[in-house]
């Protein structure tokens, strides 16, 4: 089978979260069982793209609007990332060192919607113009939510009508929504089709992907159940879509994300070597960033924003300072002004116990799962997330609310067999109680050493969700018979 993936990320060429993550993995993984994955992404500025050799494959102009663009396609001959990359250059659009927002000034690029319509027109002309199409195209998220939508309602692409579309959302909280009459600047459609790019009075990059693809999946079990009753306003078309929607889990890059040899740390471990290993990853750590190793030591990695329970950290971390608990805290993220600005103060205040970095950083990601006891995810809405999964192969214990993704890979240690812990509901004191219950399991270094070893004997690697992939792709396959 061909598969095509479409995405604004792709690790390691472009990451901002997960998407990048599953998009630079999936695939690779999909290859491994000789199928015939590759991956089409925007050509931005990163220093990683910059670095690459690339052979010209296609050159074309389309119309966005009243006017033409320009736009090449692009392979990447790096041989080492398990799938084709492939890359499109539109002058104008993605020729910045941003993927959504300038890094700069942390705004968001205003011509979104030109960006990622020239992005999803260029690669459906590249598709039309191929001797040999991809058996499927698969779009991730909202940025290439109008493909299913252009690919079978506009009259330029009539040619790809029969081509089934995948959409997998990754994250239904951004919809890449528009006024309404930029609907123009798609090419010439049936304009009987018009409100499949509506919702509530918009153009709804996602909600046209919901309505158009001829299957969704999301990222978790959980999180396809919960969008039916919590969907950010898009319940009612969830619960619509049901017939055509799954739900399949992420899995990891067990080679990327591999503690025996990740190329970002110093002190490499295994299952077997896991107390020194630890512990060397913690001191080197707590010595980085002037803490006791000798105190439990909890990491939070991700976006600052509501939807991680960032702000519920915040107070987390006043009431641990008010409270006769011996914990360490270490954060790294970036996002809202506000939380960033409240996180950087509590890293003044608290400097005894609280560290926070507030940048994006590979490397230092991969050290904190190494070198923590414990990962905090206080998500309030968790598509997947892929930390909780991390955390665990570096035997760093987790601590998460007990939603979407979370919910399908951490099971509570009061249940049998269970190895983390879990908050059904979710307040500063829910987390404050968890947190006192992770302390004393930390008391008991036998039993914290059993969670540990289990932990990092779980296998959550793509294996097993590649092949849930293909047997969507083949049911889909099958209705264009
Ligand atoms: P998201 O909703 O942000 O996509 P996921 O849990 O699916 O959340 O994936 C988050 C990914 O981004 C992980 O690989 C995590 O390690 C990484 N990440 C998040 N924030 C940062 C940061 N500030 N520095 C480095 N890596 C980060």
């Amino acid at each position: 089978m061909d598969i095509l993936h479409l995405s604004a990320e792709c690790y390691p060429a472009a990451k901002v979260g997960g998407l990048a993550d599953v998009v630079g993995s999936l695939p690779k993984y999909l290859n491994r069982l000789d199928h015939n994955a590759s991956v089409v992404m925007p050509a931005y500025q990163t220093s990683w793209l910059q670095q690459q050799d690339y052979e010209t494959v296609f050159a074309g102009t389309a119309p966005i609007g009243m006017q033409q663009f320009e736009f090449t396609i692009k392979k990447c001959s790096n041989a080492e990332l398990g799938f084709s990359l492939y890359i499109v250059e539109i002058p104008g659009q993605f020729d910045r060192p941003g993927i959504y927002a300038d890094p700069e000034t942390g705004e968001g690029y205003w011509h979104e919607l030109d960006r990622f319509l020239s992005f999803q027109m260029a690669v459906l002309e590249w598709v039309d113009a191929m001797d040999d199409r991809p058996d499927i195209l698969h779009c991730h998220d909202h940025h290439t939510g109008l493909v299913p939508f252009m690919a079978a309602h506009c009259y330029r692409y009539k040619e790809l009508q029969k081509i089934p579309t995948v959409f997998t959302i990754h994250n239904a909280e951004y919809h890449g929504e528009h006024d309404f009459e930029k609907g123009h600047l798609l090419p010439p459609f049936d304009m009987e089709k018009v409100g499949l790019l509506d919702w509530d009075g918009k153009l709804n990059m996602l909600a046209a992907g919901i309505k158009c693809a001829w299957q969704i999946t999301t990222v978790s079990p959980s999180y396809m159940q919960e969008l039916s009753e919590q969907g950010f306003g898009l319940e009612w078309l969830f619960q619509n879509e049901r017939q055509k929607s799954t739900g399949i889990l992420n899995g990891i890059d067990s080679e990327v994300w591999n503690p025996k040899t990740d190329e970002y740390l110093d002190h490499h471990f295994s299952v077997e070597s896991r107390k020194e290993g630890k512990s060397k990853n913690k001191q080197q750590l707590c010595r980085q960033f002037n803490l006791d190793p000798h105190v439990p030591l909890f990491g939070f990695i991700g976006r600052l924003v509501h939807q991680k329970g960032a702000d519920l950290l915040s107070g987390l971390i006043r009431e641990l300072a008010s409270s006769n608990n011996k914990a360490n805290i270490i954060l790294l993220g970036t996002g809202e002004t506000k939380l960033e600005n409240e996180i950087g103060q509590l890293h003044e205040k608290f400097s005894s116990f609280f560290s926070a970095t507030l940048a994006y950083d590979e490397k230092l990601a991969h050290r904190i799962y190494a070198g923590t006891d414990f990962l905090l995810m206080p998500s309030r809405a968790e598509p997947c997330g892929l930390n909780q999964m991390y955390a665990m192969r570096y035997g760093s214990v987790p601590v998460v609310h007990n939603v979407g993704g979370l919910k399908d890979t951490v099971t509570d240690i009061k249940e049998e067999n269970g190895y983390g812990f879990t908050m059904d509901e979710l307040s500063v004191f829910t987390l404050l109680d968890t947190v006192e219950r992770a302390l004393k399991l930390h008391n008991k270094p036998e039993k914290m050493d059993n969670i540990v070893k289990k932990i990092m004997g779980l296998n959550f690697s793509w294996n097993a969700s590649a092949k849930q992939y293909i047997s969507m792709y083949t049911k889909v396959l099958k209705k264009t018979l």
